[in-house]
């Protein structure tokens, strides 16, 4: 089982280190900006490094969005990490499901995913694993509430899409995590990593407040389960720093075995 951190993005091998972690995942860019990534000096070290390597996409990026001004840009600024992600050897890229607007036809949204996976593959595909995270808020989610995943993957499946299962975008999203797993695997067939992240608010509270496992409203156990059943390469995005991130990370390999 492969455990380990979201962490700031400037050395992120000497951080895999203090906390103990298989793996690391970080950004290649501003999270909340446009801008493309830069090469990196590193790139030749990630590459080679036993620590596995995952890239979280900008949080700006939204596929599925009717406003053009919008889902052109994201297209492009996801094929320009996708690339960036390759250089630093990621095992996957990770970018959350979208949303449409405000009495915007969801249908439309899905149907906007394909298109942009359908684009890029016609051109030779992302280069890297491409998944999909559940979230935990918004009335016009594609990936929130799990009905709305079944439609998404039905538009995506065919491009062998991946999927990242954030524990607390979906207890705060209203999933409940007893059976998770079994209910994931039935729509989309797999899970590729998982993010195990305790949460700040109250289930279906639809807030993306992450916390300790040890903490917050999740009852820690269901984490520990979603992770033994999963078998997929887990990630904390939990607070805390190096302490409060090399505890969760503990925490896991103390209860599901290595
Ligand atoms: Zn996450």
């Amino acid at each position: 089982m492969r455990i380990g951190a979201h962490v700031d993005a400037t050395d992120p091998l000497d951080e895999a280190a203090l906390r103990k972690a298989d793996a690391v995942q970080f950004f290649l860019a501003d999270p909340q900006g446009w801008k493309a990534p830069q090469p990196r000096a590193d790139a030749a070290l990630l590459r080679g490094s036993e620590v596995d390597v995952y890239i979280h996409a900008p949080y700006v990026i939204n596929l599925a969005t009717t406003n053009n001004r919008i889902r052109i840009p994201s297209r492009k600024l996801l094929l320009g990490h996708a690339g960036a992600a390759a250089e630093v050897g990621a095992k996957g890229l990770i970018v959350h499901g979208g949303h449409v607007n405000a009495g915007d036809d969801l249908t439309v949204g899905f149907d906007n995913w394909r298109k942009a996976f359908a684009q890029v593959a016609e051109s030779g595909g992302h280069g890297v694993p491409v998944f999909i995270e559940n979230t935990a808020g918004g009335d016009n989610a594609c990936a929130r509430r799990f009905d709305n995943l079944a439609r998404l993957w039905d538009a995506v499946g065919e491009y062998g899409v991946g999927f990242c299962l954030d524990t607390c975008h979906a207890h705060a999203g209203g999933e409940d995590l007893l059976d998770i797993v079994d209910r994931v695997k039935a729509i989309t067939g797999r899970i590729d990593l998982i993010h195990a992240n305790g949460s700040k608010d109250s289930f279906d509270s639809g807030r993306d407040r992450h916390d300790n496992l040890a903490n917050g409203t999740i009852d820690p156990d269901l984490v520990v389960e979603v992770v033994r059943t999963a078998g997929a390469p887990v990630i904390v995005e939990t607070p805390g720093g190096v302490d409060g991130q090399a505890t969760d990370i503990a925490y896991l390999r103390d209860r599901v075995g290595r």
